[in-house]
């Protein structure tokens, strides 16, 4: 098979190419307050403290029999009197010595008791429980915050708060928090081939699809978007297309027109209007990533291609929208998987191909199919697949090699 052949001159890797666009990130940084139910998928914008120690009180981790561990000493089983009865969401009386208390999941553990019996260790006779587990001082006791104590920072900022952080700021009892305003991006369509969907089509025209993709990925990522659709390829309707969604958005991105060398009003209007660096990097697909500015605001001029624009979306833009979200720690979704093919065609280029997870090998791990049309234009590939496996630069790969693997799923 035919090896691609490497450039005269170099091209930057993925690695320097993404460190130098995230080194000039300015987050957008307002403030704003929302209500905990719709915090779903945002930043939090200032740390969350709890004033409460979580759990408030000692209480049962078990339905069973609260008792003092000194009144079951010696050997054999030992019977108590059952004293008091104490449901969650009541508070008992002090134990009575030589006594047990009832007592619920959940329910506070009286003065005077250090242990809870669990129901399953005792026998109920009359008005009398007998136990014969060997009990320790503490079992069964869920101590008063050994979860948060009270004062703790429970959430930093920076956070982006999925549902299992909603919960626990609910468990401290806050009902409001700061959170940083969300990201509004532009999303300009561009290509005097585009139609819209549901509008018919002619000849040489081809349905809109970035628009789409673009859209449904940052509203994943919890953007507000800015969607003025198709831009008509005239030199006025760009010009007038990008100042708008400068001055609307905090970012844009173009799908389309920016490739090396190409006639394009995309291209041209945006660097009259601001600048544009093309970079090349050593990725496919993907190769060109057009980034710049306009009055300030940033943008990415990514490639028509659909697969690409999506992929470029992925590595590139995605982290730097997350950047300016504010966002401190992103859970970065890479693993590794087997290679259930062979992969002859090594380039200089660094290969990210779609892959759908198969069954797991005997070694535990998952083997990743290839899809057989890896074409730049081939949406349906991106929906077979779960995600990209990443091919190195000039390897070839053996079937049963490791590869990196990049999930398409929802990261928040
Ligand atoms: P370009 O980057 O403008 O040279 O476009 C490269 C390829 O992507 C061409 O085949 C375009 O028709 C196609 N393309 C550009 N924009 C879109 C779009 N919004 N939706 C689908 N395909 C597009
Ligand atoms: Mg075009």
């Amino acid at each position: 098979m035919k090896t691609e052949r490497s450039p005269a001159k170099p091209l930057a890797t993925l690695e320097s190419a993404k460190e130098r666009l995230l080194a000039n990130v300015t987050p957008v940084g307002e403030e704003e307050d929302v209500e905990l139910k719709s915090a779903l998928g945002r930043v939090s914008a200032q740390p969350v403290k709890s004033d409460l120690a979580v759990p408030p009180f000692d209480n049962s981790a078990m339905d069973g029999y609260a008792v003092r561990t000194r009144d079951l000493s010696g050997s054999g089983p030992v019977r108590l009197e059952v004293s008091q009865r104490i449901p969650a969401g009541t508070h008992g009386q002090p134990l009575k010595s030589g006594t047990a208390a009832r007592i619920f999941t959940g329910a506070p553990i009286p003065d005077g008791t250090d242990a809870v019996v669990m129901q399953e260790s005792c026998t109920v006779i009359g008005n009398q429980v007998e136990i014969e587990a060997e009990v320790g001082e503490g079992d069964h006791i869920r101590q008063t915050g050994n979860d948060i104590t009270k004062g703790e920072t429970i959430i930093p900022a920076g956070a982006v708060l999925r549902p299992q952080h909603l919960g626990l700021i609910a468990s401290v009892g806050v009902g409001k928090l700061k959170l940083f305003r969300r990201l509004r991006v532009a999303v300009l369509s561009t290509g005097d081939e585009l139609v819209e969907p549901g509008d018919p089509i002619g000849p040489g025209q081809i349905y809109n699809s970035n628009r789409f993709t673009l859209l449904g990925g940052l509203v994943q990522l919890g953007c507000e978007v800015v969607d003025p659709g198709i831009v008509a390829d005239t030199p006025q309707a760009t010009e007038k297309a990008l100042v708008e969604a400068a001055h609307s958005a905090d970012l844009i991105i173009t799908s389309g027109g920016v490739s090396v060398g190409e006639e394009d009003h995309v291209k041209k209007a945006i660097e009259k209007l601001g600048s544009l660096d093309l970079w090349q990097i050593a990725i496919k697909p993907g190769k060109p990533l057009a980034f710049g500015e306009i009055e300030g605001t940033p943008l990415f001029g990514l490639p028509g291609n659909p697969v690409s624009a999506f992929v470029t979306f992925i590595l590139f833009t995605q982290p730097y929208i997350e950047k300016m979200q504010g966002i401190t720690r992103t859970s970065e979704t890479m693993s590794r998987v087997r290679a259930n093919f062979n992969w002859l065609k090594p380039g200089f280029r660094r290969e990210f191909v779609r892959v759908r997870l198969g069954e797991v090998g005997e070694d535990g791990v998952v083997k990743a199919e290839l899809y057989p049309n890896q074409s730049s234009g081939v949406l349906t590939s991106l929906c077979w697949a779960d995600g990209l496996a990443v091919i190195p630069e000039n390897t070839r790969i053996n079937r049963g090699e490791l590869l990196t693997f990049i999930p398409f799923g929802r990261k928040r």
